[in-house]
């Protein structure tokens, strides 16, 4: 059952060169494409032309990536859109804030138009797959993850969690009593292709943790492999 529509794209940029070669590759890969090159300009694109994927880049005139990243996860319509970020080589600052603030992936400048392409691809396969497990809610003990309306509660009451902590409860709770490890949750969460430490996912975890305070014994360290969430 897939998509008989090609899937759009709209690349925020402001460098002419960059976004002509990436909408080159893009529409060569079979997707359609629009080119926004202002923040302003990119959030009147989201609402007119309604991509499935937003490749944004960091530095921008106006309203930069940052913002316009926030204003598109505060939205509903518009919280779990596809963001690649585009940051600077190795400006680790960068990729940090586009992690709080939910990006996808990232890919660093200078990139690989083709590399960009099958970040792209992938990102979509993974949603896809989400999409085709994560119909039905999830339950352990008194919280409910439901994945389809992207909610965790816990005893009736919503936690907020962010898309990263989403995907890692949600991982947990698909393969209770399972080792799983730093690698299989990057893989998992973050993408195969995500260039982050191993360090990341015992920090979200952490955070997981505070959030959902039942989870501070449900989920346990397993010597230098992974976690796991005992088994019920
Ligand atoms: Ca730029």
């Amino acid at each position: 059952m897939t998509d008989p529509a090609p899937k759009k794209i709209l690349i925020v940029e402001d460098e002419p060169d960059i976004v002509r070669l990436v909408k080159l590759y893009l529409e060569n890969s079979g997707f359609r494409t629009a080119c926004a090159h202002s923040g302003t300009e990119a959030l009147a694109l989201v609402q007119s032309e309604k991509p499935d994927l937003v490749i944004l880049d960091l530095m921008l005139p106006e309203i930069d990536g940052i913002d316009v990243c926030k204003k598109l996860r505060n939205a509903p319509e518009t919280a779990l859109l596809p963001i690649i970020m585009l940051t600077a080589k190795s400006d680790e600052s960068d990729t940090i804030v586009g992690l709080e603030l939910g990006a996808d992936d990232y890919v660093a400048k200078p990139f690989s138009p083709k590399a960009l392409v099958a970040r792209i691809k992938a990102l979509f396969r993974r949603l896809e797959r989400a999409e085709r497990q994560g119909q039905s809610p999830l339950t352990y003990g008194p919280l409910v993850l439901d994945p389809l309306r992207h909610e965790a509660i816990v005893n009736g009451k919503e936690v907020s969690l962010t898309a990263k902590e989403f995907g890692l409860l949600e991982q947990f709770m698909c393969h209770p009593g399972r080792v799983l490890t730093r690698d299989i949750l990057l893989n998992t969460v973050w993408g195969y292709n995500y260039y982050g430490t191993t360090r990341t996912v015992d920090v979200h975890i952490r955070r997981l943790k505070l959030k959902i305070p039942l989870l501070s014994n449900a989920i346990v360290s397993i010597k230098s492999l992974g976690y796991k969430l005992i088994d019920q």
